[in-house]
């Protein structure tokens, strides 16, 4: 039904202008390859895919955006299959993107654990058995280094993913927000990190402490709730995860607002913070 609606909305409405939009990815298996490639090509048609740079110029009101719908792609957990499709489908075109990084995740050195860990850590209602793919494991430094050397940016995504809201300790709080920044910045060769995606990325997740102590370590923070970052006055950042499996039409419904109606309370809510 929801899928009928926007799909029908897109081929009536079609395009709106003015968009600064982010898109999300997860992990992102080998059969869906060939749909990755063809969305960043239908975008690299249809829309301006800018670098992470370009974006926060725009946001930072340095750079003007008259020339209509930008849209800039991000990916979050540092899934082993990012690095695939960004040296096969991204960096031949020269794309740039934005990485969130679970420090922890990194640090795993085998299919198990990392199957064990997004077990535990990357669902909001666990299930143990839950099924994962056998290509799914998670990037370590390594990867995340070739990705610095490429141009592409690293951000946070806090240590081991637990949800923000839900933690009370305050040495907890810390770890999952500034250890986690520190680890990478001190092993990526005093990288400097900016930009921090909180974990869930709904509103339920993120509480005025962990804004408050984010906005301290970093310049911007990313959530899940869709919307246009053009003419925003704030670093709280819309965005629009993708499930590839979706109708190019139902995703094109997302990146052009037609569901935005749904967040924009609680991205206020944020931003009085
Ligand atoms: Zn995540």
């Amino acid at each position: 039904m929801k899928e009928f609606v926007l799909k029908n909305l897109y081929s009536f409405l079609g395009d709106q202008k003015a968009q600064l939009r982010i898109i999300t990815f997860h992990d992102i298996l080998s059969e869906d390859y060939q749909k990755f490639s063809d969305l960043v090509f239908y975008l690299k048609t249809n829309w301006n895919i800018i670098s992470p740079n370009e974006f926060k110029k725009i946001i930072n009101k340095e750079k003007n955006t008259t020339n209509g719908k930008n849209i800039l792609i991000s990916f979050d957990d540092a899934y082993k299959s990012q690095r695939i499709v960004t040296e096969k489908y991204l960096d031949p075109l020269n794309i740039k993107a934005l990485f969130f990084i679970v420090s922890d995740f990194i640090k795993l050195n085998s299919k198990d654990e990392a199957h064990e860990f997004i077990r535990k850590n990357f669902f909001k209602f666990k299930n143990k058995n839950l099924k994962l793919n056998s290509q799914t494991k998670n990037m370590n430094l390594e990867d995340i280094k070739l990705l610095i050397q490429n141009g592409h940016t690293i951000g946070g995504h806090t240590k081991t993913h637990s949800q923000l809201s839900k933690i009370d300790d305050e040495k907890n709080l810390y770890q999952e927000i500034v250890a986690s920044k520190d680890f990478l910045e001190n092993n990526l060769e005093n990288y400097k990190i900016e930009d921090f995606a909180y974990t869930f990325g709904d509103f339920e997740s993120i509480n005025k402490k962990s804004l408050k102590l984010i906005f301290k370590n970093f310049n911007y923070l990313y959530t899940g709730l869709r919307g246009n970052n053009y003419k925003i006055n704030s670093k709280i950042i819309r965005r629009d995860a993708i499930n590839l499996k979706e109708n190019f039409k139902v995703i094109s419904a997302y990146i052009n607002g037609y569901t935005d109606f749904i967040y924009k309370n609680k991205l206020e809510e944020l931003e009085k913070w």
